[in-house]
């Protein structure tokens, strides 16, 4: 039993429906330590026969065996199996990676068979001098003459060290000096190895082959020499065979993933203008990915501005509401870092006060705006002057025309009432007016954007029934727990009450046994969403008819029929026990996610009012247009990239047909690719946040583009960058399955 052995084998080729025969039931025995020259005119079936016995080729009928198997069953993956085991390739055309140096391509050999770094430091060098090739160790191969480019495919193959080594015209593109240098080589390689040379020039190789093998028309006419060495060698061979076999599958090895990695990235660089290119198709693909993100974003973002919500009265689309996570109070701390904090325009403490509004009204005029206080005023009055008095107040609206009539001016120094949430009505002056400018430029005004600045003292007075309200107080007399309104008519605060007492209307007299209620304890409690707070109180007296005026410094009952007085001290200590609630006014809404992000991070609960708003234009039909519109573009973009890089990047069928040839399976080459690919989709990335950043310090200054960046938050560039990744990878997926559509040997005849 030799190494290789044909029965009976032929091999057609099917070409515009005309069968032509490569070879026709050729019968061979060929074994180790043979050196085989196959001769013959051109057409012969030379090509065809080194084709079918290193499984490049297929083979129609008859049988081909292995050490013994039977090879008619392989599959094409069987025959790389094939391959990377026992053969290695020499070609005329030479086939070596030419953008590699001379050490690169050796070592390739050795790396796909998953060899140590180590030995290939250590071997690949010995096996150049083997060639002759020292010099030019470190020289790339595109810069070898043919002798020299040929030294270096019998290098790789020596580096492949398997036991077959097949060449096809070796010499065919060489001058004789060079020639016969490679003969003599492959001689020397013939005595422990099978070595395969077809040649039409035969006297090259007439005094170094131990066998003759002529062929005419696709079969073999002269078969000489081969007795002599089989016989004398074979029983050594078949064991030694055998265990270098036994050896060799076992350890199964393939390229590893650190070789990957670095096969990846030399590829990436080792052609600037390849790389140039590819980095240009990837910037491409990065900006109009990232456009079309951000035009998704920005499309929702202007929906959102447009519309109302029914918790909050003031649905500014700047605004967020923000509480602690712990539900704690704010500190002094807080205000600062909220403050302090980029984009924050506007940190409102009073944020309750800000839900509610005041409508002030007359025969001439009405106005209705959010409560804020004077010392929330960014700018003096346009008209009359900052507030003076307690009762005086300052109006904020657009300067539209009507929202303060035709003169706003005539306005100053006029009176209104105002009711507050409690129920007490209160005076106010008009002291001056800020006029706001349209601003228009989002394409939308939030219109009801107005405000009523109030003194500080106004502020407790609205904020007291605000708080009130908002809460619920029950009152624990005597053993029974009653609900108290607070406000008019409920719980009220009276100066006259001593801090510490309580003072009760008559009717609580009864509650106790001996007929009034004087010097008892009450408890009064208030639950809020965020505190509970209990107070211990005295009952100071009740007060009836007679003595109302005199125990509370006001008149007429009637009006304050069932009130209970506190002193103002205790009152802000039931409802005023900080501040838990604030709201921030964002600079832009551009910024709103970031800012939300940057809240949350900090420990706060944030409820952006934009996204609560019930929307003119359902969110879903936009979504319904905008987002398939993108993602079509998208795919565009995907296609145009996969064409273009498919067309950088033909040369490299060549190149994965040449690691294909060495043995290097299909997941690790487009492992390879695809370390490439996102490598330099990377680079394109980096690139884009370079550029970015560029425009962010003010180097770079383009209007258009950063106001479309700035939609972009930290998760939204994570989120880009998964998108390019997937691109990157799926690019590479498509162009690696273009390249496996054919045979290793395909990429070849296609590029011949
Ligand atoms: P040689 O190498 O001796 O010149 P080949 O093995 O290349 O001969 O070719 C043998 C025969 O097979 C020739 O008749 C040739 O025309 C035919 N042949 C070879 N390759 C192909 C192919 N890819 N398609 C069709 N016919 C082919
Ligand atoms: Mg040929």
């Amino acid at each position: 039993m030799g190494m290789i052995r044909l029965k009976n084998v032929s091999k057609f080729y099917y070409s515009k429906g005309i069968i032509a025969s490569g070879i026709s039931k050729v019968n061979l025995d060929l074994d180790v330590g043979e050196f085989v020259v196959i001769t013959g005119e051109s057409g012969s079936g030379k090509s065809t026969l080194l084709n079918v016995i290193s499984g490049l080729d297929s083979y129609e009928e008859g049988e081909m065996y292995i050490e013994g198997s039977e090879t008619s069953h392989y599959t094409a993956s069987d025959f790389e199996d094939y391959r990377q085991k026992y053969i290695s390739c020499i070609f005329q055309s030479f086939n070596l990676v030419s953008s590699y140096t001379v050490f690169q391509n050796v070592a390739l050999a050795m790396q796909i068979d998953g060899r140590s770094p180590e030995e290939i430091k250590k071997k690949v060098p010995e096996i150049i001098e083997k060639v002759g090739l020292s010099a030019y160790k470190n020289r790339k191969v595109s810069k070898l003459s043919g002798g020299q480019k040929q030294r270096v495919a019998i290098a790789r193959a020596l580096a492949k060290d398997t036991k077959i080594l097949v060449a096809d015209e070796p010499t065919g593109n060489l001058d004789s000096v060079s020639a016969e240098g490679i003969v003599d080589l492959l001689t020397e390689i013939a005595a422990d190895k099978l070595v395969i040379v077809v040649t039409h020039n035969y006297d090259q190789f007439r005094d170094h082959a131990t066998r003759v093998i002529k062929m005419h028309d696709g079969k073999i006419v002269e078969d000489t020499g081969a007795a002599a060495v089989k016989t004398a060698e074979e029983p050594a061979h078949v064991t030694g065979r055998r265990s270098a076999r036994a050896k060799k599958t076992d350890e199964k090895q393939t390229v590893s993933y650190g070789t990957q990695l670095r096969l990846g990235v030399r590829n990436t660089f080792n052609l600037p203008a390849k790389f140039l290119l590819l980095l240009l198709v990837f910037m491409f693909v990065v900006s109009s990915v990232s456009a079309q993100y951000v035009t998704v974003k920005k499309q929702k973002d202007t929906v959102s501005e447009q519309g109302w919500n029914d918790y909050f009265t003031n649905y500014d689309p700047k605004r967020i509401v923000v509480e602690k996570n712990d539900h704690s109070a704010f500190t002094r701390s807080d205000f600062e870092a909220i403050e302090n904090a980029p984009h924050v325009e506007r940190l409102i403490r009073e944020d309750m006060l800000y839900d509610s509004s005041i409508y002030i009204e007359n025969d001439e005029f009405s106005f209705y705006g959010f409560m804020l206080s004077t010392g929330d005023l960014e700018k003096e009055p346009d008209l009359g002057s900052m507030p003076e008095a307690d009762n005086e107040v300052v109006l904020a609206g657009y300067d539209d025309g009507w929202t303060f009539g035709e003169k706003p001016e005539a306005l100053i120094g006029k009176t209104y009432t105002v009711t507050s949430n409690d129920g007490s009505e209160h005076e106010i002056k008009i002291a001056g007016i800020v006029l706001k400018e349209m601003d228009d430029s989002d394409g939308y005004v939030y219109s009801e954007n107005s405000e009523i600045y109030l003194s500080d003292k106004m502020v407790t007075e609205m904020r007291k029934g605000l708080y009130a309200s908002n809460s619920k107080t029950t009152m624990l007399i005597n053993g029974s727990e009653e609900t108290l309104f607070a406000g008019e008519g409920g719980l009220m605060i009276n100066d006259r009450v001593p801090e510490g007492y309580i003072l009760l209307p008559t009717s609580y007299d009864g509650l106790f046994e001996k007929g009034y209620a004087a010097g008892n304890e009450v408890r009064v409690r208030v639950h809020t969403l965020y505190y509970d707070e209990e107070l211990k109180l005295m009952i100071m007296g009740t007060y009836g008819e007679k003595t109302f005026e005199k125990k509370t410094g006001l008149t007429d009952l009637s009006e304050h029929d069932g009130e209970i007085y506190i002193n103002p001290m205790d009152y802000r200590r039931l409802y005023e026990k900080g501040c838990y609630q604030v709201s921030v006014f964002v600079d832009d809404t551009k910024n709103m996610d970031g800012m939300k992000d940057m809240l949350e991070r900090g420990g706060y609960h944030v409820l952006v009012l934009r996204d609560h708003i019930y929307n003119f234009m359902n969110q879903e039909l936009i979504s319904i247009i905008q987002l398939p519109m993108a993602v079509f573009i998208c795919l565009a973009v995907f296609f145009i990239a996969y064409f273009v890089i498919r067309l950088i990047l033909k040369s490299r069928g060549i190149y994965f047909a040449t690691v294909r040839m060495l043995g290097m399976g299909k997941k690790p080459v487009c492992r390879v690719m695809r370390v490439e690919l996102i490598l330099v989709c990377a680079i394109a990335y980096a690139l884009f946040l370079v550029f970015i950043y560029l425009n962010r310090i003010g180097i770079v200054n383009s209007a258009s583009i950063m106001d479309h960046l700035t939609y972009l938050t930290l998760r939204d560039y994570i989120v880009l960058a998964a998108i390019l990744l997937l691109m990157a990878v799926l690019i590479s997926a498509r162009f690696m399955r273009s390249i496996f559509r054919s045979s290793a040997m395909g990429v070849y005849r296609e590029e011949a």
